[in-house]
């Protein structure tokens, strides 16, 4: 086997110096895969995400044990943008988009650590463009007055365009309509089948996210309780009953 393009080994993670949130977390995401980060609100996928993007200290948070490493590299100690340099880029639970800014130039922000040529730049839109027909659509219109799931796919577009091999998407589905869930999420399986990105997917509507991954982990508590193949997880039955809300 090849060695996984990330890999998390027994990583913790304390808050202000005291509060102990992830407690030993491994996991794998290999090269071209989508991997679902299960569990309930407050488990700690959010806080996986930013252990692995840097974004933690901004948030008083910090890795104390445990390593990280992509292509076999470890990257714990880079900034967030020399992660995005490398490739791996989080899209924030939240979207974040800047509200005032078109869809367009919310797009343009995300190259910017990539110091592209116009042409780059332009080819990059394109593409992005090419997954999200809506989003040519609205490329004019001011970000804030679109909707949710415009904004969603705006926040994933502006990842994109720093052309990066692995995405850390957080919650994707929060407050969209079932419809709008499925569009994205057939993106994102676009993206991983013709672009050959991977992803981390934290999510809590473990149905939809189990359909689309390849693997899954289920967080409870700060650890990993369970993991597996997405279809084995998805027919298990512990899973269906904690988690799918079926018993
Ligand atoms: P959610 O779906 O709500 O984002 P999650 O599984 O992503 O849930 P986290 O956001 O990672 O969970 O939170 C895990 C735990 O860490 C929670 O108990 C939360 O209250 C705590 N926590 C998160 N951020 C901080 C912070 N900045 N300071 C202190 N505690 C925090």
């Amino acid at each position: 086997a090849t060695a996984p393009l990330l890999s998390i080994n027994n990583i913790e993670v304390i808050y202000d110096h005291v509060i102990l949130v992830l407690k030993g977390v491994s996991l794998q995401v290999p090269q071209g895969k989508i991997v679902a980060l299960l569990g309930a609100n407050g488990a700690g996928k959010s806080t996986t995400l930013k252990a692995i993007s840097n974004l933690l200290r901004a948030e008083r948070g910090d890795v104390t044990k445990g390593a990280i490493e992509f292509r076999g590299e470890r990257v714990d100690r880079l900034t967030p943008n020399d992660l995005v340099k490398k490739g791996v880029i989080q899209v924030m639970e939240g979207r974040h988009c800047f509200a005032h800014l078109s869809i367009e130039e919310n797009l343009l922000t995300g190259a910017y650590t990539r110091h592209l040529s116009r042409s780059e730049l332009k080819s990059n839109l394109d593409m992005v463009y090419t997954y999200f027909p809506r989003l040519k659509e609205r490329r004019a219109s001011q970000a804030g007055y679109t909707s949710g799931g415009e904004q969603q796919m705006t926040a994933i577009g502006r990842a994109l365009m720093a052309k990066p091999s692995m995405i850390l998407l957080d919650e994707p589905s929060m407050g969209l309509a079932p419809q709008i869930v499925e569009e994205i999420f057939e993106i994102v399986k676009d993206l991983n089948s013709k672009e050959n990105v991977s992803f981390l997917l934290a999510e809590q509507n473990t149905m939809v996210a189990l359909r689309y991954a390849d693997f899954g982990y289920i967080l409870e508590n700060g650890r990993v309780v369970m993991e597996g193949d997405a279809s084995d997880l998805a027919t298990n039955e512990d899973v269906k009953e904690f988690y799918l809300g079926v018993s």
